[in-house]
């Protein structure tokens, strides 16, 4: 989970990297930072916090040039420092690198054991590094042949941009897993992770970086070259469940319409009798306006968000969770008291916001609730960027439906099937990584890496 920006051949490169970064906070909130050059000198800053605290105007000024890359972070791999913050910002010899990644590798141990048992020093715990260790060591052969001998090297999820002085470079694996979209702006380009940092600088969405694909920018225009191939696509489907705004187009596809189809599949599956629909906000939102109309049911904000706390899984201790749940939703008494309500979530994951936030419309009034998710039981941990917890805290990895409705306190709880989130999907369900509700992963996963993730 991480948001990632590039631009190219704009005056104010670092202005354009800051509101593209801006739109794309919700990938990240743990550190945000940008890297400029004007082809020959380069400048960065980074910092721990939210984009809007990061930087302000003194700062942006400090960063001239025509050319940025940007990066949002939250960490999946690798510690809270400013240390790993990224843009990750490297001189060799007379080049300077400047890279931001979203995924993660399967096999970045692997390769980091190796690259130190040949002399490499490490500065930080991040993935980032191995890949510029990978590309420095190839890059007498030139940097678009580093590049495609670091992707023959590399296993698993990474969106990259890199800022390689006069040019910016964007490559992404060659299962597409994370997404990575490519605009025009005034003539010059952007790229980035969701297609709402597009909007915000009135860009234009041109099409997806492809999977496996290199891409060159630079005074001559767009190069395009052939990086590695994967017989199989993987799109994170947990992007579109979840995780991207759904106001942006990954994969080419809206992610509002796609969310508003897994509930009109949740109708098919599991029409109930209720008062109302109402969604958990705002995850659930689009998944219940989907769910309402497809089930000719009203649709209530049975609950209301608090706009100004952050995403509470963010949150690093057990002991803060419950009462940052209550910061961030009020049920209304109004609403709630002596109804029997429909609530529409996108997913369940460990369990504990739902019980709260379950417990907290009875508490209000709530007489009968039913509970509706708009995805598959997840079960497997994630390997490739999202932060899913090890598989003993994934409730559905030990629970039946049955057990976990109990635990919820639930009157009904219906999760939808594989089948609806396919038919949803389009029916190809060959284009997406659902890894984490079957275990099949697409990218095998090293027997040491998902040992503890497994067990615990
Ligand atoms: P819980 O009841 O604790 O499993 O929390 C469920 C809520 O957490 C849902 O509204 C999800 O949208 C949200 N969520 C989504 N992704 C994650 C994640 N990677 N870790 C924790 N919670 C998540």
């Amino acid at each position: 989970m991480c948001g990632i920006i590039g631009v190219f051949g704009h005056k104010e490169a670092a202005k354009i990297a800051y509101f593209g970064l801006y739109a794309l906070q919700h990938r990240g909130q743990e550190s945000a930072g940008i890297v400029t050059s004007d082809g020959k000198n380069v400048a960065e800053h980074r910092a721990l916090g939210l984009v809007a605290d990061v930087f302000d105007e003194h700062t942006l000024n400090q960063l001239p040039g025509h050319i940025a890359v940007g990066h949002v972070r939250y960490s999946t791999t690798g510690s809270t420092t400013i240390k790993n913050a990224q843009p990750f910002f490297v001189t060799h010899g007379k080049n300077t690198f400047a890279l931001a990644h979203n995924g993660n590798l399967v096999n970045a141990h692997l390769l980091r054991l190796e690259l130190e048992r040949q002399g490499s020093l490490f500065q930080t715990t991040m993935d980032s590094e191995v890949i510029v260790h990978l590309l420095a060591k190839a890059l007498r052969k030139g940097l678009v042949e580093a590049i495609r001998e670091t992707m023959d090297l590399i296993e698993g999820a990474y969106s990259i941009v890199l800022l390689a002085q006069d040019k910016l470079i964007a490559f992404r694996d060659p299962y597409g897993f994370r997404p990575l979209a490519l605009g025009m702006l005034n003539g010059g380009y952007i790229v980035a992770s969701e297609t709402c940092a597009f909007d915000l600088v009135q860009a234009q969405y041109l099409r997806d970086v492809r999977p496996g694909e290199i891409l060159v920018i630079d005074e001559n225009g767009l190069t395009s070259y052939e990086g590695a191939k994967a017989d199989r696509l993987a799109h994170c489907i947990f992007e579109f469940i979840y995780f991207a705004r759904p106001d942006s187009y990954i994969y080419g596809e809206n992610v509002y319409a796609f969310r508003k189809r897994l509930g009109i599949e949740l109708a098919n599956e599991c029409r109930l009798e209720a008062d109302f629909v109402m969604p958990f906000p705002d995850s659930g939102n689009y998944a219940a306006i989907g769910y309402a109309q497809a089930a000719g049911l009203p649709f209530e904000m049975g609950i209301i968000r608090n706009h100004y706390v952050g995403r509470t899984f963010i949150q690093p201790s057990q002991s803060m969770r419950d009462f940052s749940v209550r910061v961030k939703l009020n049920p209304v008494k109004e609403i709630l008291r002596g109804r029997k309500v429909a609530v529409v979530d996108d997913s369940l994951v460990r369990g504990t916001t739902s019980r709260t936030r379950v417990r907290a419309i009875k508490e209000a009034g709530a007489h009968e609730i039913s509970m509706l998710i708009s995805c598959p039981p997840i079960k497997y941990p994630c390997f490739y960027g999202i932060d899913f917890p090890t598989r003993g805290e994934l409730i559905a990895a030990k629970h039946s439906v049955e057990e976990i409705r109990r635990y919820l306190e639930l009157d009904l709880l219906h999760y939808l099937s594989l089948e609806g989130l396919l038919r949803a999907g389009g029916g190809d369900g060959k284009r997406f990584c659902l890894a984490c509700f079957t275990g099949h992963y697409p990218v095998p996963i090293q027997a040491s890496l998902s040992k503890d993730i497994f067990e615990n």
